[in-house]
């Protein structure tokens, strides 16, 4: 069977089977290039979710007493057998989120070296000895895992976050559900595949469904203590108030509108280089929350900056994300485009200057998808809708500056506090405005992340830090343990 056919037939993976919903309900799954159906997939309830725990729970009896070297082996196995399937990963990942295909497969390598990185860190669960009273007593601490840990991802880099939703917890002795993304669930469920030859039944479990249906399930199943959502500001308060009931431990990585801050000793063409890899463009139409959407630009480079920004951006190539030389694929779904053009109505309500884009490209090839031009507006207002609202799409605002202090402001006048790039010759002011801006990662000159840097969020942006050894660890629970000598 064709990896086509076999996805227009999918099923969940629960407890180490192939299962259709509880609902008998199925869905499709839209390729969002061409606004075909590319799958259907089991719309799943909540008595799939129920179904998944007893799974889990069960697995996880024997799961927890594996030696931590051999859970972390079979993690190890997971990304080496992911990497031999690179070419069929890409292809079903471009297809179903709409990202060319060359960068799909870079999500698919920080996916592996994830897995791997979370492997190597296993001799990292450790307890502490603590002293008492010499010869009376022994104190020590240990970390045990959860049991069964519920993962909610996003639809914007579906088998990255997969990957990355798997390591920690599995490394720790949790045992997962997995709930993909209702509109991007295909390359976890290839996923399944691979982890149906390695690890034991109902370690891992993939339940397909609606945010509201499973997910919220997943929130509020009393048996999963422990759950991590990427996703919305919105789903994350939800899944909150959900887990609040069971008092429940959660994480969230939620949105961003991140400020890329350029100070006025620095070269215009580095900047124009850093604003358009900033926004990911070419990683994912934007559709990223570390993102650099507000761009605080000096006045002194102001128009040259402009300019030159422009003619970047009108020269990135935008086509059909399975096509090598695709440089920008769609937007993933036609709400997210029809978000992205709310915005751009918005932003010119608001009198913003609109320089670039605000339209869907001419190419005939591409208007049966979700695409969308890259769009520049100038003389943003930074209190404005456009200045202030997450739009999760290739939109780029320009906001010019001249006063530090209101500059710092600005910045930090948003709910969101995810990443922010500072670009200085200065290296002492980038440091000390790394210090004022309120966020939880901070490039300054370049905006590439390194392996094991804790990513996470101030203020709404989120709870908790992905990506070190502080995600394992927060993936166990501490006991301590007094022995009275
Ligand atoms: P979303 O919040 O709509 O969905 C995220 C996940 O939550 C999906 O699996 C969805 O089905 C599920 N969900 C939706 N409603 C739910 C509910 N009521 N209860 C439980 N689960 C529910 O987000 P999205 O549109 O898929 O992704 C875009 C958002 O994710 C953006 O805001 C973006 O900034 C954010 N994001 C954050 C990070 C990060 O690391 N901070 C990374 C990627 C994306």
């Amino acid at each position: 069977m064709s990896l086509h056919d076999e996805m227009m037939t999918a099923k969940m993976y629960i407890g180490g089977e192939w299962v259709d919903s509880l609902s008998a309900k199925r869905y499709g799954v839209i390729n969002p290039a061409t606004s075909e159906e590319l799958a259907s997939v089991p719309a799943g309830n909540e008595e799939d979710v129920k179904s998944a725990y007893r799974a889990a729970e069960q697995a996880f009896r024997q799961w927890k007493k594996a030696p931590p070297e051999e859970r972390a082996d079979l993690v190890r196995r997971l990304a080496i057998a992911v990497l031999r399937k690179e070419g069929e990963f890409a292809m079903l990942e471009s297809q179903n989120v709409g990202h060319p295909i060359r960068a799909m497969r870079s999500d698919l390598t920080i996916g592996a070296k994830d897995l791997t990185y979370f492997a190597g860190l296993y001799p990292e669960l450790r307890g502490e000895t603590i002293p008492g009273p010499f010869g009376e007593v022994l104190n020590y601490t240990v970390r045990e895992p959860f049991g069964v840990v519920g993962r909610i991802v996003p639809f914007n880099h579906p088998l990255m976050f997969a990957l990355q939703s798997l390591a920690a917890p599995l490394v720790a002795g949790n045992t997962v559900i997995l709930k993909p993304a209702s509109l991007t669930p295909l390359s976890a469920l290839y996923l399944a595949k691979e982890i149906e030859k390695i690890f034991p039944l109902g370690v891992v479990n993939i339940v397909t469904g609606s945010g509201h249906e499973i997910g919220a399930a997943i929130a509020k199943h009393p048996g999963i203590r422990r759950i991590a959502v990427t996703g919305s500001v919105e789903t994350g308060k939800e899944v909150a108030r959900l887990g609040a009931e069971a008092l429940k431990y959660v994480t969230l990585e939620l949105g961003g509108k991140n400020p890329i801050i350029i100070l006025p000793d620095v070269d215009v063409d580095v900047a124009v280089r850093a604003a358009i890899k900033g926004m990911n463009f070419t990683w994912t139409a934007s559709q990223s929350c570390q993102s650099t959407s507000r761009c605080f630009i000096h006045e002194a480079l102001h128009d040259e900056f402009v300019e030159k920004l422009v003619t970047a951006m009108n020269s990135i190539k935008v086509g059909i994300p399975t096509n090598e030389d695709t440089e920008m694929g769609c937007l993933s779904s036609k709400s997210q485009l029809s978000k992205v053009e709310k915005y751009v109505g918005i932003g010119i309500a608001e009198g913003a200057k609109l320089v670039t884009g605000g339209h869907r490209p001419s190419n005939h090839e591409l208007s049966r998808g979700f695409f969308y031009s890259p769009t520049l507006f100038d003389e943003v207002r930074s209190d404005s809708r456009l200045g202030q609202e997450e739009i999760f799409g290739p939109v780029l605002s320009v906001i010019s500056w001249n006063d530090r202090n209101e500059l710092v402001k600005q910045v930090n006048s948003v709910q969101y506090g995810l990443t922010a790039l500072i670009l200085t010759k200065n290296i002492s002011d980038g440091h000390k405005l790394a210090a004022e801006v309120e966020a939880g990662y901070i490039w300054i000159n370049g905006p590439t992340t390194t392996r094991g840097v804790p990513f996470g969020g101030y203020k709404m942006s989120g709870i908790g830090r992905q990506g070190s050894v502080a995600e394992l660890l927060s993936y166990t629970q501490e006991k301590s343990v007094q022995l009275t000598l």
